[in-house]
């Protein structure tokens, strides 16, 4: 059985994409600068075209000037089309930095779908059609045990694109959290299940079965092995209770609220048939409010 973690428990990313406040702050400096920079570089390469523009006002101008014998004319026409170019200047300058700024910090919202204790045949194809409709990857840490005749949905998980990770072999606790060479063994050995069938599979991400703050003192041991192990910090609660799909999408977003990159911990294990129900919406919010779905 899956362990569910009280909500607001510590989590350890161990390894992420580059998200830390300061870089986007960064990119939103330089993107803003840059694009106030490209702002000015059009307008003297346009500079010429106006100046030739001028040129043609000023003979019309200096012409009627003499005409009317009135040389104030041209400095009146000056003095006008400096004001409207400042005026049209200001607030092209104002609002376009900032609105690119804004752009930038939106496209460095991303959110990791993680599946936990697959293959099933009752979900597990379920997930991935909605997936495969909705255009989204995910991750998928699986159970070893359970690859042996589901080859062809692991091989359709990794066939469409999602990413796969070691979860357990066994995923029974007392076993694999005896100490660290038992869960090293568990873990190798459930890679080793995923080779079989997976015959290129090279990534090392694994997933605690019941997050790493189960036993913080076996991390060391994972990371030695050469594994990068990915916690969650937003979760469906589909294994803290038998919830409706609709409760599974509130706490989805709730839990996810304000924070990127949102790791969003979900079950593709037997009887999780409302988080298949709860996925599409799931998907929709993250996507109205510009995530990103990225694989680890
Ligand atoms: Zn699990």
């Amino acid at each position: 059985m899956p362990f569910a973690p009280a909500l607001g428990n510590p989590f350890a990313l161990h390894q992420t994409a580059s998200f830390t406040p300061s870089e986007t702050l960064c990119k939103s400096v330089v993107a803003s600068y840059s694009f106030t920079s490209s702002v000015f570089f059009r307008i003297t390469h346009f500079f010429p075209f106006v100046k030739n523009f001028l040129k043609i006002f000023f003979i019309f101008f200096e012409r009627r000037a003499a005409i009317e014998n009135n040389k104030t004319v041209q400095t009146v026409f000056m003095k006008k089309f400096t004001a409207i170019c400042i005026l049209l200047l200001i607030p092209l300058c104002a609002f376009a930095a900032p609105l690119k700024s804004t752009a930038t910090v939106t496209e460095n919202k991303a959110i990791y779908l993680t599946f936990d204790d697959g293959p099933t045949d009752s979900v597990t194809p379920k997930v991935l059609d909605v997936l495969e409709k909705e255009s989204v990857h995910a991750t998928f840490f699986v159970i070893g045990k359970q690859i042996s005749g589901r080859e062809e949905i692991l091989r359709r998980i990794a066939a469409q694109g999602h990413s796969v990770g070691v979860h357990s072999y066994s995923h029974c606790y007392k076993e694999i959290y005896a100490d660290a060479k038992a869960l090293l063994k568990d873990i190798a050995e459930c890679r080793s299940a995923i080779r079989k069938v997976l015959r290129r599979y090279d990534k090392m991400i694994y997933r605690f079965p019941g997050g790493s703050f189960m036993r913080p003192d076996l991390r060391d041991a994972v990371t030695g092995a050469g594994y990068n192990y990915y916690d969650w910090n937003a979760s469906a609660g589909d294994a803290e209770g038998n919830f409706t799909a609709e409760r599974l999408y509130k706490n989805a977003v709730e839990t996810g609220k304000g924070k990127s990159p949102v790791i969003l911990l979900m079950h593709d294990g037997v009887g999780y048939k409302e988080t298949v129900k709860a996925l599409p919406l799931i998907i929709g919010y993250y996507r109205q409010n510009g995530y990103i779905f990225k694989t680890l």
